[in-house]
């Protein structure tokens, strides 16, 4: 089955494909993608992956898996949540955002945080849905460490791998992160809905 990926977010959509290479499911590429905006008002990320999954299907006639996903801080009552890609204001850059997460933790004791990602994938008659949720425990570091990711990964220090996120490689990130997680439960789910 051929899929494409609802999502205008370059480094989300390379993890993606990745994981889903190795799930033996084959993605539309990002050029022959029709991308859509898409308004991200919902309450919850799986309203926002709905949402996005249900345009990008319909302009694209095909099925489209979209990933709504963020940070949640236990100290700020879950913030950013679903205004993770815009905690420091519309079109902020990850920079951007990780001070003002530093910002907002300075002199907080309790620093635990999780990343949600919730996926869904549509079908072009609208008809039928697949979803999965994933999240992946840590804390937030009082400084950046490493280069790789994307977002808040300098500031996410994952338990299971003892190291920031973006100190891991994509494929020791894949192997606990939010993401990998929904993804392998949502081929697993696939498989027995196709
Ligand atoms: P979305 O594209 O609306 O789902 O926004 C997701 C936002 O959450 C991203 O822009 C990041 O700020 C953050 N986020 C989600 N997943 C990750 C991750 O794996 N690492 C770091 N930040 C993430």
């Amino acid at each position: 089955m051929k899929i494409v990926i609802a999502s205008n977010n370059a480094k989300k959509r390379r993890e993606i494909e990745k994981i889903l290479s190795t799930l033996n499911i084959s993605v539309v590429s990002a050029e022959e993608t029709q991308c859509v905006d898409v308004i991200e008002d919902g309450e919850t990320f799986a309203e926002n992956a709905k949402k996005k999954a249900e345009a990008f299907s319909v302009a694209n006639k095909l099925p489209a898996l979209a990933d709504d996903s963020g940070l949640c801080v236990a100290a700020l009552a879950d913030a950013p949540g679903v205004f993770s890609s815009r905690y420091a204001g519309e079109n902020a850059s990850d920079a951007e955002n990780n001070a003002k997460l530093l910002e907002a933790m300075k002199g907080i004791e309790n620093r635990t945080a999780h990343f949600v990602c919730s996926l869904c994938l549509v079908f072009p008659d609208g008809q039928a849905s697949v979803t999965a949720e994933g999240n992946v425990n840590g804390y937030i570091l009082s400084e950046p460490d490493g280069a790789e990711g994307f977002g808040y990964d300098p500031l996410f220090y994952s338990l299971d791998l003892h190291k920031s996120f973006a100190g891991a490689d994509t494929e020791e990130k894949a192997s606990v992160s939010h993401r990998g997680r929904a993804l392998r439960i949502f081929a697993e789910k696939l498989a027995q809905c196709v």
